[in-house]
């Protein structure tokens, strides 16, 4: 699949890294207020005088926009050769992409995917795809200050969960897992597709815990 032909791909806020998405399918979509997720944010926004951090992130009015699409990708050498990836402690379960032109968070794992998603940052990333979905669930706001968590609760069309690990049984969470962990369809595999693991293969995971 050639650059040009690709109808959903990832891409840094200079352009110069890009990952092609083999299947344009957002199979998730969440709001995250967690810790992490606001960490990784503030270290993009370090890297560069470009990368503001909305404010409205920053006041906790509202987490960040997460992006989950299919672990199969075409990535060029050029942009493999920009990637960087890190993790915010050494012990962390998420691997974080950064394109190092520009520090943009381009995609992250976790084990719990089970290999099959990458999970996308749509506040630091620019997502190109004509596949768009509401955001399903609102998550984390236990790490937010009492008085924004009540007020994202109260405004809310999706469902709020305030921490995810106390309510694994709760539907929306039970049908977000479903979702990420659904194995990739041969159908939409592009000769010469990668996956995060085999990009991150041999490279150095670097541990940013600056915050
Ligand atoms: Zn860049
Ligand atoms: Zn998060």
């Amino acid at each position: 699949m050639a650059i040009t032909e690709a109808e959903a791909f990832l891409e840094c806020r200079c352009g110069a890294c890009r990952i092609i998405l083999c299947d344009p399918t957002v199979r998730a979509r969440t709001e995250c207020l967690c810790r992490d997720c606001r960490k990784r944010s503030v270290n993009f926004a370090m890297r560069r005088a470009d990368n503001a951090l909305a404010a409205a992130i920053l006041n906790y009015e509202r987490g960040v926009d997460l992006l989950y699409f299919a672990n199969a990708l075409v990535v060029d050498q050029a942009s493999r050769d920009r990637l960087e990836f890190s993790k915010l402690a050494s012990n962390a379960a998420n691997i974080t992409a950064m394109s190092t032109c520009c520090g943009t968070l381009m995609c992250g794992i976790h084990p719990m995917f089970e290999g099959n998603t990458i999970s996308v940052n749509a506040d630091s990333c620019c997502v190109t795809t004509a596949a768009r979905i509401d955001t399903q669930i609102v998550v984390f706001t236990c790490d937010a200050p009492e008085a924004a968590a009540k007020a994202i609760e109260a405004e809310r069309a999706a469902p709020v969960i305030s921490n995810v690990f106390e309510a694994l049984e709760h539907p929306a969470i039970m049908a977000f897992v479903d979702a990420i962990r659904a194995p990739i369809r041969d159908a939409v595999r592009s000769p010469g597709a990668t996956s995060f693991e085999e990009l991150c293969a041999g490279r150095t995971i670097r541990v940013d815990s600056r915050n």
